[in-house]
């Protein structure tokens, strides 16, 4: 469970998340929608653990700079960053000494199949291109079996069948309870893998529903994101 309670993060004056608290329940994929510069990938950051913030982030009951904390989460960037000189089967054995994993090389496999890297396996990260850097990063954050997983902008880059797949990997890690927040300005891109939507603006969240409350209401997401993202325009007309 990921609990956020009064998150502020300022940029010197400027204020990228007011005062933010929410929570995502194990089992939940919560998305952070919001056009550019509503401060996603900022709250994002914060709760990896990356910026320093105003206000209290709680993974899974531990404050979210703690070790125990680190352990459990698993952070997809929006940008990959991989080792230019380690290869793709390195980044998987740095992760598991990282973290102290045990028995970790079946799975790294099944990722890399799954992700269509394996013939990469002895790629250096400098060879790659930007997709498949994403794809490691996915496999880096998956191999720990996260409790927590935050992706930034998950699909950007990836190749149809990645898309698929990984979709398929998030319904899978649901079911197995970990709390997954997906940050994302394309909506279509999270069709049918959310069950809770907070949908920011100007650094702040202006709604949040669960699937269910949008469903009943017969709005689809798309209407919900407008009718708030658009509203200064409408009232200016
Ligand atoms: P989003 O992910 O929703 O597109 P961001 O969290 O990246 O938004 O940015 C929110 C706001 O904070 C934007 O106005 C952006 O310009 C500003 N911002 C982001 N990173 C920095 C930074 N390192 N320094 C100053 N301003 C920043």
């Amino acid at each position: 469970m990921l609990n956020v309670f009064h998150l502020t993060k300022k940029y010197h004056r400027f204020v990228a998340n007011d005062n933010l608290t929410f929570t995502v329940n194990d089992g939940e994929t919560a998305v952070l929608a919001g056009p550019n510069g509503a401060g996603k990938s900022t709250a994002i950051k914060c709760i990896a653990g990356l910026l320093r913030f105003e206000g209290e982030i709680e993974l899974c009951g531990y404050k979210n700079k703690s070790t125990e904390a680190k352990r459990i989460l698993g952070y997809v960037p929006e940008i990959p960053a991989p080792f230019e000189l380690l290869t793709v089967w390195e980044h998987m054995e740095f992760i598991a000494r990282a973290y102290n994993l045990e028995n970790w090389e079946d799975r790294a496999e099944e990722l890399m199949y799954r992700l269509e890297l394996k013939d990469k396996r002895d790629k250096l990260g400098k060879e790659l291109s930007k997709g498949m850097q994403q794809k490691i990063s996915i496999c880096c954050a998956m191999l720990i079996e996260p409790k927590i997983l935050l992706f930034d902008e998950p699909l950007v880059g990836l190749d149809p069948h990645a898309i698929k797949e990984l979709k398929l990997m998030l319904s899978e890690m649901k079911e197995k309870g970990t709390t997954i927040v997906i940050s994302t300005h394309m909506l279509e891109s999270v069709e049918g893998v959310w069950d809770r939507v907070f949908i920011m603006m100007n650094g702040r969240i202006e709604a949040e529903r669960t699937r269910t409350q949008v469903e009943k209401s017969g709005e689809n997401l798309e209407e919900l994101f407008f009718s708030i993202t658009e509203k200064p325009a409408v009232k200016s007309e």
